[in-house]
């Protein structure tokens, strides 16, 4: 999973404030109180998992010891961590035997696991949970810093720590805690649900997520919508609103990369140099690319968040927010000044490579960049690479394709049956947290499943305030066992919710 985009506190600067205040009067504007959507009551969590605890019934260690499987991935040239995946499958199958009896299991990729759990109404559309067993690596030097050692799964201060803990193993462990215990109570489901266990998310998935989808297209698979990580509890990240918000991701961005490559024709000592080399040139390009950022687009799923969010904004915000036509620019002009929240209503541009000059007094006869993409779901491959041409605008640039791409995903449907269970779900188990639609900013693997799937929505209710967030990928991932109980919890409700 990718970083946790967080949209930073909106404050409206008292220019602007009285601005905004001078318009409304000036226009003599009946402002609509911000009200947001209305409370909803719903049934009572089902008791089968009320008061689960995780460390009694060892859910905790069972998480902890799939921590201890090294099933990092590390590239797409680097060889499969092989052994540590067969050695999670046989911990998996050993430590859920009812789920292993019951579903049928499937590796795919040699090491991604389809399950299938047949439902009683074949009349009904499938669902598909989706989760990955593989992490990213531990960076060396970062070691001394973690309270308990990266692989450890150790159990401590109430939480349980390691790689996997929040990304995303505590996704597939929980899923299959779920399972067990909806087992054991005897649960059968009405739909089939599909179980999507994939081992190259971190390195795009290709070889596991991408190939289930296939297999399930070729058995003419057709799902009702896939869930996947991607959107979390957020606590203290929504601007200006307190409740923790339960962030339910409906799209996620697009990914490119262009190489742009310029030759020089002198390229040779340094004493009689051109008025441009081949690096002043790049280096033009480039400047002129990060002046010129795609336009930002204020438009769902953003804008469904904020009309969900409304009610509990700040009088100023929900005013701007809540009146778009007048106030679209402002609050895109607020948006952009931070990274995190522009990366939430604009195509991004970053520079991540620029390789030329070999020696202090020898012209370059080559300059090459490398710009990295992530597109709005309004946007596509296309219209960006498009729009670096025009913006670049000197035929002595060459632009390519470098690596892999994706267009950006469908925006999923909140009208939908599957969004509305999700959204009750959340509000039986987290009763105090607010649903609401979400942009993942990053890759998930559920983009492979498009074709087959009429909805795809990321969320997996981790709690993540502002200091957690760099947890994911980073140092100290954990999870505190109070947490891990509500995933189960919201994995169970979420299954009789949907698949009943
Ligand atoms: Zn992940």
């Amino acid at each position: 999973m990718p970083n946790f985009p967080s949209i930073h506190r909106f404050r409206m600067p008292r220019r602007a404030a009285i601005a905004v205040m001078a318009l409304l009067v000036a226009a003599s504007l009946a402002v609509a109180a911000c009200a947001g959507p209305a409370k909803v009551e719903v049934p009572p969590a089902a008791d089968i998992a009320v008061g689960l605890d995780v460390a009694k019934s060892g859910a905790a260690a069972r998480l902890g010891a799939a921590v201890r499987f090294k099933t990092v991935s590390r590239g797409p040239d680097v060889a499969v961590a092989g052994e540590a995946f067969l050695g999670l499958h046989d911990f998996l199958r050993q430590s859920y035997p009812k789920t292993h009896a019951a579903l049928k299991v499937e590796s795919v990729g040699d090491y991604s696991l389809l399950y299938t759990w047949q439902g009683r109404d074949a009349a009904r559309q499938p669902i598909l949970l989706l989760a990955h067993m593989d992490v990213v690596p531990i960076e060396p030097e970062s070691l001394g810093a973690w309270r308990h050692p990266p692989f450890s799964g150790a159990i401590a201060d109430g939480f349980v720590w390691g790689r996997g803990t929040l990304d995303d193993k505590v996704s597939v462990l929980a899923t299959l805690e779920a399972i067990e215990l909806l087992l054991a109570d005897g649960f059968a489901p009405e739909r089939t649900v599909y179980l999507a266990f994939g081992h190259d998310e971190e390195i795009d998935g290709r070889m596991g997520a991408a190939r289930i989808a296939a297999l399930l297209a070729e058995r003419g698979v057709r799902l009702g919508f896939t869930l996947d990580e991607g959107g979390i509890i957020g606590h203290d990240l929504v601007p200006g609103v307190e409740p923790p918000v339960a962030l339910i991701g409906v799209a996620e961005k697009g990914y490119l990369s262009l190489k742009l490559s310029v030759e020089a024709e002198d390229c040779g000592h340094s004493s009689m140099p051109p008025r441009t080399t081949a690096i002043g040139r790049l280096a033009g390009a480039i400047h002129r690319l990060e002046s010129n950022p795609m336009a930002a687009d204020l438009a769902p799923p953003v804008t469904d968040m904020f009309d969900q969010l409304v009610g509990e904004m700040p009088f100023m915000l929900g005013l701007a927010v809540s009146n778009r036509w007048l106030f679209a620019p402002l609050v895109e002009s607020r948006l952009s000044e931070s990274p995190a929240s522009d990366a939430a209503i604009r195509t991004t541009t970053a520079v991540t490579m620029f390789n030329a000059g070999v020696k202090a007094n020898v012209l370059p006869c080559a300059a090459e960049a490398v710009v990295n993409f992530r597109i709005l779901p309004s946007d596509s491959i296309a219209a960006v690479t498009e729009h670096v041409r025009a913006v670049i605008d000197d035929p002595v640039i060459e632009i390519s394709r470098h690596g892999a791409a994706d267009e950006p995903s469908p925006v999923s449907d909140i009208a939908s049956p599957g969004f509305a269970a999700l959204q009750q779900t959340v509000r039986q188990i987290f009763p105090e947290a607010l649903p609401a639609p979400h942009l993942v900013i990053a890759a998930t693997d559920s983009k492979h499943f498009t074709a087959i799937a009429d909805n795809s929505y990321r969320f997996l209710p981790i709690r993540l305030g502002p200091d957690d967030t760099p947890r994911i990928h980073g140092i100290n991932e954990r999870i505190s066992l109070q947490n891990y109980s509500e995933v189960i919890r919201f994995y169970i409700q979420l299954l009789l919710n949907a698949a009943l």
